[in-house]
């Protein structure tokens, strides 16, 4: 008669011959005995797993970088991330698939060992295609508005510059008729005055005109050194009269050397006689009678940076993108064009120049300008 311990243990365990000869790398783990079987497959990729009972270091042994403890064995379902070293000391990335098995009256899992190598090395190659896809899309989307930008711009010049030419010799005629006209005797003084106030209103155009032209670069895209401080400087005449009439002071801070940049000059102090005037109504907007522009010329390592600044109204940030738009405007009818930014935007790309415009709403707005050197700079005083 068996002894009672001997009743107790469990039967001898042989793995079937069905999973043995399987060609899927496999063990059977017995938890009442602790003891683990390994098929054939296991055993070629792997090497032998001894056959005593299981103390747990055998499974600690063959799964690397996971700390991993038998009781996983136990647990039936897909678990992943596990490294399995092979007898050649290769680490092949495993998932464990793990069911429970009746062996011989005994419960027990079968644990498949599922190489994904492959598996994995597809996930690594579509998540660098969706990050290169991405960075596509955004490129993309950037050149589109680029061009876009370029399309509304091109065609609005060719519409400008059609319209200024068409507008400007009737307008000359005018012009001249008038003048003409200011030679007969006798004129009354109410003709006269009418006169006077013709070829006013058609200087007025003329400047329109000149300025749809430039808008259409018919102004002549002749590039040379030019002095930006001197740019700046010609554009604050131009608005000084605005600045005085609204009480906002403006200051000017170069260093000791004016630096020289390659631009239209004309088209220059554009771009200042632009940013001037929407600082002007921006700090009109936010707090009229009083406040400050200030406008700084300084040399970086990537160029001449100029940045005008005011402490006026700022703008949003869906504002601030599409402040470079064509007819983009916030200002009251008959105030604003919306033209101003678009042409310095075109102005500053021409020259390869950069443009960022920083703004807090409520506080101020400024717009940082790098312009490339020209060849040389020029000290201060030196002539133009
Ligand atoms: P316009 O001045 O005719 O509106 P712009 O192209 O010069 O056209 O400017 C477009 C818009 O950009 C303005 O209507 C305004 O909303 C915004 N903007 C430009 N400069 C500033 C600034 N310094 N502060 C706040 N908003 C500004």
């Amino acid at each position: 008669m068996p002894t009672k311990s001997k009743a107790n243990a469990p039967k001898e365990f042989k793995i079937p011959d069905g999973l043995g000869d399987l060609p899927l790398p496999l063990l059977i783990y017995l938890p009442d005995s602790k003891e683990i079987h390994a098929n054939r497959a296991f055993e070629r990729l792997f090497g032998p797993v001894p056959p005593s009972r299981f103390s747990g270091r055998p499974a600690i042994a063959l799964v690397h970088e996971r700390p991993v403890h038998e009781s996983v064995f136990s647990l039936p379902g897909r678990h992943e991330g596990f490294v399995v070293e092979s007898v050649e000391g290769l680490k092949i990335p495993v998932e464990l698939r793990i069911s429970p098995l009746n062996a011989g009256g005994r419960s027990a899992s079968l644990v498949l060992f599922e190489d994904v190598t492959a598996k994995l090395e597809l996930e690594r190659q579509l998540i660098e295609n969706h990050v290169a896809l991405t960075q596509a899309f955004a490129d993309l989307k950037h050149t589109q508005s680029a061009l876009t930008q370029a399309a509304k711009l091109a065609s609005l010049g060719e519409l400008s510059s059609g319209i200024a030419h068409e507008l400007n010799q009737p307008l000359q005629a005018i012009l001249g008729f008038s003048q003409e006209l200011q030679q007969f005797e006798p004129l009354s003084p109410s003709g006269k005055e009418f006169l006077s106030d013709i070829i006013h209103a058609s200087k007025k155009m003329a400047e329109i005109i000149k300025s749809l032209r430039s808008f259409a670069r018919e102004a002549g895209d002749e590039v040379v050194d030019t002095s930006l401080e001197h740019a700046i400087r010609e554009a604050a005449k131009l608005v000084n009269h605005s600045l005085l009439q609204r009480g906002i002071s403006l200051e000017i801070r170069s260093g000791s050397h004016a630096p020289l940049v390659s631009a239209n000059p004309i088209q220059l102090e554009q771009v200042f006689v632009n940013l001037l005037s929407n600082a002007m109504d921006a700090i009109e907007e936010a707090h009229a009678g009083k406040g400050t522009i200030t406008v700084s010329i300084s040399e970086s390592a990537d160029g001449v940076r100029v940045s005008v600044a005011d402490d006026g109204c700022g703008m949003s940030e869906e504002v601030r993108q599409r402040i470079f738009d064509p007819f983009f405007t916030t200002k009251e009818t008959g105030k604003g064009t919306g033209l101003g930014l678009s042409i310095t935007h075109g102005i500053l790309e021409k020259i390869g120049a950069r443009v960022e415009v920083l703004s807090t709403p409520g506080h101020g707005t400024r717009f940082e300008l790098t312009f490339r050197p020209a060849g040389r700079i020029k000290k201060k005083g030196e002539a133009a």
